[in-house]
């Protein structure tokens, strides 16, 4: 199913000062001018989501996080909440970045609980799923796939607002992107996963993995890719906005 509304959320990671919001101001004034018919989010490092959520006020970019701790509060120092980040004024949180699950060893439950979390907290989660290369080259991209997203979203995500996203893991920060059709294959397995599990037949399933102002209309125009997110290329307001209007 082609969907008509895309849904293009950059991340930042572990970049950006406060002198770099200006970059997102720029998203928010070029929208204001030209605006979109698509949604458009960015997920900034949590010291600069209050920051971020003051000065993009309304405006057309959702303010959102990178990841959260499953707990509302407690004794986890240096973790952040889902309930913090929507005080701070963020609307998103991505949970399940591959950048977590390989380097911070989180399991398909820790992605399950961090989403019941945020939808505690009314956020609206953006959840990741994608193989390595040693998966797909060994034939087992869908079924490692559909198989994260069976662990990752939990029964609470039913009739809720959230997004799925797929990032090869060997896609990110690349340069190298999967065909159009593996794209295609792989969004169609998690929509029947999706629908046979939550009956979602119309969740935005967002693609990424070195997603470019070069390389965006031809991934968003594939079947069921609902949108985009969006790493490096999302530090640089023109590039940013070159995939918005590619969407
Ligand atoms: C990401 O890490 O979510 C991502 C898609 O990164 P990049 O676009 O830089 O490959």
């Amino acid at each position: 199913m082609k969907q008509s509304v895309k849904m293009i959320v950059g991340n930042w990671k572990m970049n950006g000062l406060a002198a770099d919001l200006a970059q997102a101001e720029a998203v928010k004034t070029a929208l204001a001018e030209a605006p979109t018919a698509n949604r458009v989010g960015l997920c900034f490092p949590a010291t600069l989501i209050a920051q971020a959520a003051w000065r993009l006020k309304g405006g057309a970019v959702e303010v959102g996080g990178q990841d959260c701790h499953a707990a509302a509060s407690g004794a986890f120092t240096g973790s952040v909440s889902a309930k913090m980040l929507k005080d701070a004024g963020a609307s998103l949180v991505i949970v399940g970045h591959s950048e977590r699950r390989a380097g911070f060893g989180e399991t398909d439950a820790d992605v399950a609980a961090k989403v019941e979390a945020a939808l505690r907290a009314g956020l609206e989660p953006i959840v990741c799923v994608g193989e390595t290369l040693e998966e797909r080259d060994a034939g087992r991209a869908v079924e490692v796939v559909t198989g994260q997203v069976a662990g990752s979203l939990p029964e609470a995500l039913r009739g809720q607002a959230f997004a799925v996203a797929y990032e090869p893991v060997w896609a990110i920060g690349t340069g190298r992107t999967p065909t159009v059709h593996q794209v295609a294959e792989m969004h169609a397995a998690i929509r029947r996963a999706l629908v046979d599990r939550l009956g979602a037949a119309t969740t935005p399933i967002l693609y990424g993995g070195s997603v470019n102002p070069k390389n965006a209309a031809e991934l968003l125009a594939v079947d069921e890719v609902g949108g985009a997110l969006v790493g490096g290329a999302s530090l640089k307001a023109d590039d940013f906005l070159a995939i918005v209007r590619a969407a």
